[in-house]
């Protein structure tokens, strides 16, 4: 560890445990990214995420949380310090009467889930998966797929934060209710979430039921009961063979069926799927006939041949088997462009552009099945929108994922070309990106996207952080931040001097680990690691911290440095007890480590 974390670390709180190691690879799970934190930390209490906070600001480092992993982007990526809540994840508090809980934010949803059951509750809504973290899922905006619901994060009563400067604040629809806003979907950019009060519902089971249809009978059903006969739908078309598997579940009082064993959930169909995969990466053009042959074995080669059926608990009934590591490309937009979307789609990628109309070509393009096709209905959620919500406003929301699976963590050859036009699409139709997955919308185009709702998140996260502690390359590319500029031309220094803890990337490279595939490596700034180039205006800087935290008032010659260093009095005291009512301004600069200036060290 370097001797100046070391040092601080020490003198901050003494008593309480600073658990990090400096050995971790970070990987996203589908393995399309890997990062070496210089230190990956894993507090057990409100305590040690305080010190890790402390430490962090007093050593000017970049703190990244990360839940599972999930997001298949770089935005948990850093060379800078990662933290991980999976040793923070106890049920604190629940009342089997009215169903409110109150659980620490590590917990997974998987771990939720079986505790809750313990207590007769569940989840109302559940995505594909339950690896997550909850606060992951709050943080990006997770979804499952019924009209019946929104994000799931509706069910989110308060959260509690623990900002740059060390204090603990709540937040809810009646305090802090900008900041809850914000924090609903915070792509890890406020502070840390450290507790979260939510609304559980009793346990009930789900009578599900799949068949495959023809897409043409699917379509013709739109907006006549295919999303609104049943509380959870949801559609995965086959695009070459112009047919959709389609999935609806209920709550039911029948007694628990298990679902039949399928082709690819059992070890042979599972690998066969996964070399076929494989193979297509060679010869992208037999994909047509992988999908007609893995999704005819799975759910039958004829229309409405074949019906699978099951009764299960919700949180296991609501899940689906996400196979392979994948690229995922998911956007929301109007429930009503549906249609026009799947038939324009359909047809740039079977010949057609006269139908389409997308602007690219589609020649010699062969793609991954089965694409998305998911539903919400945030305009029933009875907590306040957050900013950054994704869903329409103004009624039920599509979402469109366009899967792309890694076979053997090789990227398949048409990524390009394909979510070239498949974001175009997207755009024409005034869709947006959901947060967590792979999207290549710029600032300007999301500030556009998102106008004024955009402008109050950016100004609750600058007061609440203003020094960029939690800002990383993924959020300089997607936000308007300070000293940016939305037509993307912005000097990069005057991000850094608006936002001098941002950690930027500095190169990507294909991940030198074994059996990474077609990973990449991201690799941020390291600026911290220039500071000896500095010399005695850094060992000046450290003397000057040690005096302040020692209750020394700052010297005038340290006053007159650089880097702003603020009274020893201006320093923002640790906070103990959660703060409901509002939040304070930091003390920024409050460093021992000195930041080299941005031109010294940045490589343009
Ligand atoms: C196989 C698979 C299936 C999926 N299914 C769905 C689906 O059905 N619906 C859907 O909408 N999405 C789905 N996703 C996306 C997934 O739900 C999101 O990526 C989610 O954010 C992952 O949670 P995580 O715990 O892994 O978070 P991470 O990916 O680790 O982090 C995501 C963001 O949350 C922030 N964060 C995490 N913990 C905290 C904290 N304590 N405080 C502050 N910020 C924090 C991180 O900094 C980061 O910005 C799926 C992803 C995969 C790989």
């Amino acid at each position: 560890m370097d001797p100046a974390v070391l040092r601080e670390a020490t003198r901050i709180d003494p008593a309480v445990p600073f658990r990090a190691s400096s050995d971790h690879l970070h990987h996203t799970w589908a393995q399309t990214f890997f990062s070496r934190p210089e230190l990956y930390v894993r507090p057990r209490s409100i305590d040690e995420i305080r010190k890790l906070v402390t430490l962090a600001r007093h050593c000017r480092r970049r703190l990244v949380t990360v839940g599972s992993g999930h997001s298949p982007s770089d935005l948990t990526c850093t060379s800078s310090w990662l933290v991980n809540l999976d040793d923070f994840n106890r049920v604190l508090e629940v009342s089997p009467e009215t169903g409110v809980v109150t659980i620490e934010a590590g917990i997974r949803l998987r771990d939720l889930g079986a505790r809750l059951e313990e207590h007769g509750l569940t989840l109302s809504n559940l995505g594909s998966i339950d690896s997550q973290s909850v606060a992951g899922v709050i943080s990006t905006g997770t979804h499952g797929s019924s009209l019946q619901h929104g994000l799931i994060s509706e069910c989110i009563l308060s959260l509690t934060l623990m900002l740059a400067n060390g204090q603990l604040v709540r937040c809810s629809a009646t305090n802090n209710p900008s900041l809850f806003r914000a924090a609903l979907i915070s792509l890890g950019a406020l502070g840390i979430i450290v507790e979260i009060t939510l609304q559980a519902e009793p346990t009930f089971k789900v009578a599900w039921r799949q068949t495959r249809r023809q897409l043409s009978s699917v379509l013709n059903e739109w907006t006549s009961g295919l999303w609104t006969s049943h509380e959870f739908v949801r559609v995965w078309w086959m695009p070459y063979e112009k047919s959709a598997v389609v999935w609806h579940a209920d709550k039911t009082d029948l007694p628990l069926r298990p679902p039949p064993r399928l082709f690819y959930g059992e070890t042979l169909g599972y690998h066969v799927y996964h070399n076929l995969l494989a193979l297509a990466n060679y010869f992208p053009r037999i994909l047509p006939w992988v999908e007609w042959l893995v999704f005819g074995l799975q759910y039958g080669f004829k229309a409405e041949a074949t019906v699978t059926e099951a009764v299960e608990p919700a949180r296991s009934g609501l899940l689906m088997n996400c196979l392979y590591s994948q690229f995922v490309n998911e956007w929301a937009l109007p429930l009503e462009k549906g249609p026009e979307a799947i038939t324009r789609l359909s047809a740039w990628l079977n010949g057609d552009p006269a139908t389409a109309r997308i602007p690219f070509s589609a020649d010699g393009l062969y793609v991954h099945c089965p694409i998305e096709v998911r539903v919400s209905d945030s305009t029933r959620n009875q907590t306040p929108r957050p900013f950054l919500d994704p869903t329409s406003p103004n009624g039920p929301t599509l979402y469109l994922n366009a899967t792309l699976y890694r076979p053997y963590l090789r990227d398949p050859p048409c990524k390009d070309q394909y979510y070239e036009a498949f974001e175009w699409l997207m755009r024409d139709l005034g869709a947006r990106p959901h947060w967590a997955k792979n999207f290549l919308s710029t600032r300007a185009e999301l500030k556009h996207l998102y106008g004024p709702d955009m402008d109050e998140w950016l100004k609750v996260r600058q007061d609440v952080d203003p020094d960029g502690m939690f800002l990383g390359e993924w959020h300089y590319r997607t936000l308007v931040l300070p000293g940016t500029s939305s037509d993307e031309s912005d000097p990069s220094s005057t991000v850094m001097a608006a936002l001098p803890l941002l950690e930027r990337e500095k190169t990507r490279r294909k991940a030198d680990v074994r059996g990474a595939g077609d990973g990449m490596e991201w690799i941020g700034d390291r600026r911290w690691e220039t500071k000896e180039e500095l010399g005695d205006q850094a060992a000046a800087h450290a003397a000057a911290a040690a005096a302040a935290s020692a209750g020394a008032s700052v010297s005038a010659l340290e006053k007159e440095k650089s880097h702003p260093w603020p009274e020893a009095s201006s320093l923002s005291p640790p906070t103990t007890a959660t703060s409901e009512e509002s939040f304070d301004l930091l003390a920024s600069g409050e460093a021992s480590i000195v930041l080299p200036e941005y031109d010294s060290w940045v490589k343009e």
